[in-house]
């Protein structure tokens, strides 16, 4: 016997209807490429979605053909959001941090009809365009008439203005009723080994992954809250905040391509953020500009943190000196990207230090996805905190197959993922990623982990960023290398800070060398680029003569 509730697809379009209805003149605020500020409410966005999907409509634009964005968070990337996957066609967020090449792989595999650009991009897009191999049918540039730059493009790929399409366009589209489980959105990830590969997202997982988001033990959004997403809207899904924040009425307020901390700090007061979710290098950014500058944060409460491992100072540094609670999450393009999430809680008895590490660590699996670390052989180890193994996931939002792949060619037989991250679980459930598993370091046969050497390192006073690599060496086959960039005005006493490690780590984990740089490099995803320095320092020591 079924039940009797009644049965409605779970669709996006359903996220911006409700905001519309329920929460119509809730802000959404946006800092333009100008530096000048945008405002609108989801009202007046979702009327102008609608335009959007008639706009698509007029282009020739069908059920499930791709439509690629190039853009920063914005009103104009989240009508495309909406108007894109609500009229059912695939919105494709492309990384603009890619190279002209990735880009142009990219859209090809994808197959897209359309990109919607940024007129920043001009450049990228020329270079991208010029190596295409013909689906594209023209380039729309976000913005009025008047602001329309120069592009050049091959024949058969036009150049059209966005604002002159929605003026051209009626607001009298209504949202369709379609399978739950068509494709909504695609995302390609940030391709460190071998080609970028497709996640391809339903519009059931995005609802999915969207209402476990806002549980009080994830993001727990509420009408009301002002959120901030710094993460970029090209960069899966932009964590679900598109999604989730509409979902819940908060508003919206989108930074834009401004994502240092001074633009990032005026704007979280200007506009009484209290809610912001990005990477640990942009969090690093805004506490020296804080720290600096002697400016506070006077309405942020929350940060989330993910993409890359959240060091322990920063969640400490933001607590103690700003009364902000951090909050750390792990996830991946392949998982929406939310897998895990750190919730603050209570834990009578326990000492500050014993907190700080629970804290840091990448928290409990949310409800919808199920996780467990294996062996090589594919048999699962034991959640002891310290036995670490190969994490695997599966659940509601988490791909089964890259786009253009076979059905299930993700998975294995019961249906696991494998994350390509190393971690342990202790037994109540608390993640750790020790490493990814390209970037473990074994050295005698022993693995360290890379990620609690950072974290080491970045809690000195006068280090700002901090990446441990393998490096060959003869006899233990790799050894630790760290590459530490000093705070602004700072020099680094390289033997004071390898005595920052005594006592913390087991003696064979303490870096062979340390190396001052200016910057490290970083991915287009914003991670410190591991790839990029693994090649550059894998023969440091051998080299300078510190292997002998
Ligand atoms: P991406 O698909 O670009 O989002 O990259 C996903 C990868 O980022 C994961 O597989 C992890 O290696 C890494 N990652 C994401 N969040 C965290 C985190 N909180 N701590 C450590 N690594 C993370």
């Amino acid at each position: 016997m079924f039940g009797l509730m009644q049965e409605r697809p779970l669709l996006i379009a359903s996220i911006i209807q409700h905001a519309a209805r329920h929460h119509g003149s809730t802000d959404v605020v946006s800092r333009l490429l100008d530096g000048s500020t945008h405002r609108t409410t989801y009202r007046q966005l979702e009327a102008r979605a609608r335009r959007l999907a008639r706009a698509l409509q007029r282009l020739g634009v069908r059920m499930e053909d791709r439509v690629a964005t190039l853009a920063w968070n914005s009103f104009r990337h989240l009508e495309l959001y909406y108007g894109i996957s609500g009229m059912g066609a695939v919105c494709h967020t492309v990384n603009p941090r890619l190279s002209a090449d990735d880009v142009a792989y990219i859209l090809d595999h994808a197959q897209d009809r359309f990109l919607f650009a940024d007129t920043s991009f001009t450049a990228l897009i020329e270079a991208a365009a010029a190596k295409l191999s013909g689906h594209l049918r023209g380039v729309v540039l976000l913005c009025h008439a008047a602001e329309m730059p120069s592009l050049a493009l091959p024949a058969g790929i036009e150049v059209l203005c966005y604002e002159t399409l929605m003026d051209a366009a009626d607001e009298d589209f209504a949202w369709p009723s379609f399978d739950e489980r068509t494709a909504a959105s695609l995302c390609y990830t940030s391709g460190t080994t071998g080609r970028p590969k497709g996640a391809l997202y339903s519009h059931r997982s995005v609802l999915l992954h969207t209402m476990a988001q806002n549980s009080a033990a994830v993001f727990g959004l509420r009408p009301g809250d002002r959120m901030l997403p710094v993460v970029p809207m090209f960069h899966v899904n932009g964590w679900g905040s598109p999604y989730a924040a509409p979902a819940m009425g908060a508003a919206m307020i989108m930074p834009g391509r401004h994502l240092d901390g001074a633009s990032l700090a005026s704007l979280m007061n200007a506009e009484r953020v209290v809610f912001s979710a990005g990477v640990p290098t942009v969090w690093l950014g805004l506490l020296q500009h804080l720290r600096s500058s002697g400016e506070r944060l006077h309405t942020v409460r929350r940060l989330v943190i993910g993409g890359s491992a959240c060091p322990p100072a920063l969640i400490e540094a933001f607590d103690k000196e700003y009364g902000i609670t951090v909050e750390h999450a792990w996830g991946m393009t392949e998982t929406s990207p939310l897998g895990t999430f750190n919730t603050p809680v209570e834990v009578p008895g326990e000492d500050a230090t014993a907190a700080l590490r629970r804290k840091a660590k990448q928290g409990h699996a949310i409800f919808g996805i199920d996780m467990r670390i294996a062996d090589d052989m594919g048999h699962e180890l034991p959640w002891d905190g310290t036995t670490s193994g190969n994490l695997q996931v599966r659940g509601h939002w988490v791909c089964s197959a890259y786009f253009g792949d076979a059905p299930d060619s993700a998975n294995d037989a019961e249906g696991w993922f494998t994350c390509g991250d190393v971690a342990t679980i202790t037994s109540d459930g608390n993640m750790e990623i020790t490493d990814r598993s390209k970037d473990v370091i074994k050295s005698g046969g022993e693995w360290i982990s890379s990620i609690l050497l950072e974290n080491i390192a970045v809690a000195q006073p006068d280090v700002a960023e901090a990446a441990v690599v393998a490096a060959a060496h003869p006899k233990w086959d790799e050894r630790p290398v760290l590459l530490v960039v000093p705070r602004q005005g700072k020099t680094i006493d390289t033997a004071a800070l390898l005595g920052a490690y005594r006592g913390k780590v087991p003696n064979y984990w303490v870096p062979d060398a340390v190396v001052v740089l200016d910057e490290l490099p970083h991915t287009a995803t914003g991670k410190i680029s591991k790839l990029t320095l693994r090649k550059q320092f894998r023969n440091h020591l051998v080299a300078t003569g510190a292997a002998g």
